[in-house]
Formats: structure tokens, C-alpha cells, sequence
């Protein structure tokens, strides 16, 4: 029970984020993070995060988007909330509060569903449901909060719990 409430503890401490401001500069730094993308089809993805370390550190994360050939994935084809999740991992961050993922609108790939931004992909959420949500040491949390921001109008944005994102989308 201590580590469940040592847990819900992190997962509280984004609002202080919000109240300083900070989520602006989140959102200016996804939409940044676009001109490191790599895509055949000129689909940029910017990405950044907030993690907290084990001893209650808060550490900016960034990601973006690679996938340089049409057809199947190849290594190294990653998305940005993967490299999001691979930079928590990397900077030894026990949880994801949240994440902004700036990218053109477009419809769930796997169900056809349109949010009117798009969400993360259907490798993403094989991904959270079958090697992170599993795996306790993942800083990946039902309760990370996912920000979609349409690229092309960043008035134009919705969120998501992982947990919901997944049920919306089963
Ligand atoms: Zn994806």
C-alpha cells in the first residue's frame, strides 16, 4: 500500500506545471521537436514530456517521429511517444506525468476512429497495452496524460489518460 501511494503521490505533482505556466513551454517544445523528424511522406511529429525521478526530480523528455521508406516498419522506424517513453527510461524516470505530441490531424490508423487530431498509433498503443502497462518498472502509467496537438492549428488540441486512450480505441 505504501508503494501505491508513493505512486498516486508523483502522478498528482503535474499541476504545478500548470500553474506556472509551463505547459505553454511543453507545447512550444513539441512542436519544436517536428524539425527533427524524419518522414517518406513528409509527416513531422514533435514530442516532449515531463518524468519524475525516483527522488522526486521533475526531467524534461523530447521525441519525434522516423520513418524513412514506405511499407512495412524497419528498426529504427520509431514514433515520437516511443522515444518519449526510451528518454524516461534513459534519464532513470520512475513515471511519465504527461507528454504533448504535435502532429498534422489525421484518423486513428487501426480503427478508423477521427478525434479531429490525431492520437498515438497503433504500434504506440500495442506498445502501452503488451510491454509497458505489463511491466512495473515502465514510467509509462495508466495515468500519463497524453496532449494531442493538431500541428496546423495548435488551438486545436485533446488529452488523453494511457487507460482511456486505450479503451476509446480497443
Ligand atoms: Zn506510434
Amino acid at each position: 500500500m505504501v508503494g501505491r501511494r508513493h505512486k498516486n503521490k508523483l502522478l498528482r505533482s503535474s499541476a504545478p506545471f500548470r500553474h506556472l505556466g509551463e505547459e505553454d513551454i511543453f507545447r512550444r517544445y513539441a512542436m519544436d521537436m517536428r524539425k527533427h523528424a524524419v518522414s517518406h511522406r513528409g509527416y513531422h511529429v514533435g514530442g516532449s514530456g515531463i518524468g519524475v525521478t525516483k527522488d522526486g526530480r521533475y526531467v524534461p523528455l523530447s521525441g519525434f517521429n522516423s520513418k524513412g521508406a514506405p511499407g512495412p516498419r524497419q528498426p529504427g522506424d520509431l514514433c515520437a511517444e516511443m522515444r518519449i517513453i526510451d528518454d524516461a527510461k534513459a534519464k532513470g524516470c520512475v513515471a511519465i506525468l504527461e507528454m504533448w505530441v504535435a502532429q498534422p490531424p489525421q484518423p486513428d490508423d487501426f480503427t478508423g476512429l477521427d478525434f479531429g487530431v490525431a492520437i498515438s498509433c497503433g504500434h504506440c498503443r500495442m506498445r502501452y497495452r503488451k510491454k509497458e502497462l505489463p511491466n512495473k518498472k515502465s514510467p509509462l502509467k495508466r495515468d500519463t496524460k497524453i496532449n494531442f496537438i493538431d500541428s496546423t492549428d495548435e488551438r486545436r488540441w485533446r488529452a488523453f489518460t494511457v487507460e482511456r486512450l486505450l479503451r476509446v480505441c480497443s
